[in-house]
């Protein structure tokens, strides 16, 4: 979940080609009892502000950076301040980052458009055609005015000079690497190693501990258990419910990382494979790395796989609990307990810092 999100300057507007591959098969539906992306403090424009300031004068705006201020949220890990049981006060005025949702785009050498895929109004069936097959085709359904927004908000931003400097970026962040191994295995290929890694580990993706703040959580809804945020405690995760005026209404409970690779059912296994595949097709992969940097002496594509392997384990481990909260958890991971487990990483991991720009 983004928490808060800077915004360009518009002082110097680009026209580029969105890259819209990846919406390609996926159908949306918000879910009235969700709420889950308005527990976040939204970038505004000083535009934006005004018309949001007409309706509320005293609406609280927190201090933002580059022209943008942010709409403060309730309290410590709260919804939006226009959130008003779930829902928003302000829907015909909202935000840019509150319209386009659940798209996102990524710029790096391109603009590329990608989905938030915690969101629970997407179905996450489209990713099947990620593992190993030719991807989905057609376009996505329920995401036009996200689509067209995005459209807008791309004609107000300086993405053409964003593209220049991600060009020459890329050219010098690449050195930082060994030479690439590509040309003798391609790193789709390769993707089937990064799927058998039998101890999971999370990597950079472990959740911070709730003392750190609810607002540090990953969150996620689930129809049984409402929003929830995912900490680390001493015996495994912890899931907080949140409360949307801020603060926690409590533990549902804490739940053991499982020991070793669970059991995936056929579907469960293409599933996390198609998700997977999903994510080495965005761009955003490639550019949280570059903010990263080399992690030893391998080659970009063995640290890209490294991160494909971490974000895996996430998943199960993340599945793992959320399952075990609703249910008592499963001996098998089917399609239930991986989207699950999709659900509760997929905005935390794009999250990660890019030397990119999201728009
Ligand atoms: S997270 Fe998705 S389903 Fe939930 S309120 Fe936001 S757009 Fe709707
Ligand atoms: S402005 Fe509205 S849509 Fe945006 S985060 Fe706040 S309540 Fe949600």
């Amino acid at each position: 979940m983004r928490r808060s999100k800077s915004r360009p300057d518009a002082s110097d507007r680009g026209a580029a080609t969105l890259d819209v591959a990846l919406l390609s098969g996926f159908r949306f539906q918000c879910r009235p009892d969700c709420g889950l992306c308005c527990y976040a403090s939204p970038a505004v424009t000083v535009v934006e502000q005004r018309r949001l300031l007409q309706i509320e004068p005293e609406a609280p705006m927190d201090p933002g950076d580059g022209g943008y201020r942010f709409i403060a949220p309730q309290g410590e890990g709260g919804a939006c301040h226009f959130l008003s049981a779930n829902r928003c006060r302000v829907h015909a005025l909202r935000p840019f980052p509150c319209a386009e949702y659940p798209l996102l785009v990524h710029v790096g050498s391109r603009p590329q458009a990608t989905l938030v895929l915690t969101c629970p109004g997407l179905d996450l069936s489209a990713l099947d055609g990620y593992a190993g097959g030719p991807a989905p085709e057609g376009p996505p359904l329920g995401l036009k005015s996200e689509l067209a927004m995005v459209h807008l908000e791309m004609g107000r931003s300086p993405v053409g000079e964003w593209i220049g400097e991600g060009m020459r970026l890329d050219r010098v962040l690449r050195k930082r690497w060994s030479p690439s191994l590509e040309a003798t295995e391609s790193i789709e290929r390769r993707l089937a190693a990064a799927m058998s890694r039998s101890v999971p580990d999370p990597g950079s993706l472990v959740p911070p501990p709730r003392s750190d703040g609810l607002d540090s959580l990953p969150l996620l809804f689930d129809p049984g258990l409402g929003r929830v945020g995912l900490a680390s405690g001493t015996d495994g995760l912890e899931l907080w419910r949140l409360r949307e005026s801020g603060g926690d209404v409590g533990e549902v409970g804490s739940y053991p990382v499982p020991q070793g690779e669970p059991a995936l059912d056929e579907a469960g296994a293409r599933r996390l494979r198609g998700y997977l595949g999903y994510c080495l097709r965005r761009d955003s992969l490639t550019w949280q790395r570059f903010a990263a940097g080399p992690r030893g002496t391998g080659t970009l594509e063995d640290d890209l796989l490294r991160d494909l392997a971490e974000l895996r384990a996430a998943v199960l481990i993340r599945g793992s609990a959320i399952s075990m909260a609703t249910g008592g958890g499963v001996a098998t991971f089917g399609v239930t307990e991986i989207d699950r487990g999709i659900r509760a990483t997929d905005a935390d991991w794009l999250d990660r810092r890019t030397v990119g720009r999201i728009l």
